[in-house]
């Protein structure tokens, strides 16, 4: 268990290393301006089927964001876990529509928005309850999730809907557009990091809410990076392998 510190530390060594690498790499392609500022990576730690007590591990080396894909479980440690006054829950998992209410009342983040009708409902949530919510800030973080290898099994919107879709969660006053996620099929090489890095960078430009790139996991980390993602969501390198077939 007491390897969850070092192995934060060596995420942190990589995500660094990769930012330096990125930085060289604008500068020797003499990029425009814009391109050439220094990478900021936000590492998010996925503790999905993992207990409270790791979770609280990573939290006391430093550790505050923290994603989770399955709601049932993530209410639990968020409940254990709420004497922890800086942490930053994000939801990562496929989202059904009856479950909007509870992921509206309990995360700061959604990456995994799909379809409108999923903002509206997050929305029209957080205005019925804002007596309730305790944070100050009532505003819920959100990115598009994006299936840019166009895989049949996974979930995410295409490419050509990211536009229409963003101007649908912009419009609401809840939510606030922070940019946009993605799992990059396996093996695909890398134009769909390529693809990602592009629409972002789109996205930017019209919206100047969108500040994040949620992509690369344990084991494309760099890779995204080199592609401009901001925030990646790393679990088995911070907390282990997962057991059983989930995740
Ligand atoms: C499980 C999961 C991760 C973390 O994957 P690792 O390979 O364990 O780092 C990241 N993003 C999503 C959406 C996940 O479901």
């Amino acid at each position: 268990m007491n390897n969850i510190k070092e192995n934060i530390q060596k995420i942190k060594y990589q995500i660094n290393q990769a930012c330096h690498d990125t930085s060289q790499t604008y500068s020797q392609k003499n990029e425009s301006s814009s391109n050439n500022k220094q990478n900021f990576v936000t590492l998010l730690a996925v503790s999905k089927t993992k207990p409270a007590s790791a979770i609280e591990q990573a939290y006391l080396v430093g550790q505050r964001d923290f994603g989770e894909n399955y709601l049932q479980e993530a209410i639990e440690k968020i409940t254990t876990l709420s004497h922890l006054p800086e942490i930053c829950w994000h939801f990562i998992g496929p989202i059904q529509s009856n479950k909007t209410k509870q992921i509206a009342q309990h995360f700061s983040w959604v990456h995994s928005v799909d379809r409108a009708k999923i903002a509206h409902r997050l929305n029209n949530h957080l205005n019925e309850t804002n007596q309730q919510i305790h944070h100050q800030d009532t505003s819920l973080n959100i990115c598009l999730q994006v299936n840019i290898s166009e895989e049949p099994s996974k979930s995410g919107i295409m490419s050509s809907e990211v536009f229409s879709l963003a101007e649908v969660v912009d419009n609401c006053d809840k939510l606030t557009l922070r940019g946009l996620m993605a799992i990059p099929e396996k093996n695909a090489g890398e134009a769909s990091y390529e693809k990602m890095q592009h629409l972002f960078k789109k996205l930017q430009a019209q919206y100047p809410t969108v500040d994040t790139l949620s992509m690369g996991m344990s084991n494309d980390l760099a890779l995204a990076i080199t592609y401009g993602s901001t925030m990646v969501r790393i679990g088995t390198a911070i907390f282990g392998e997962r057991a059983g077939k989930i995740g």
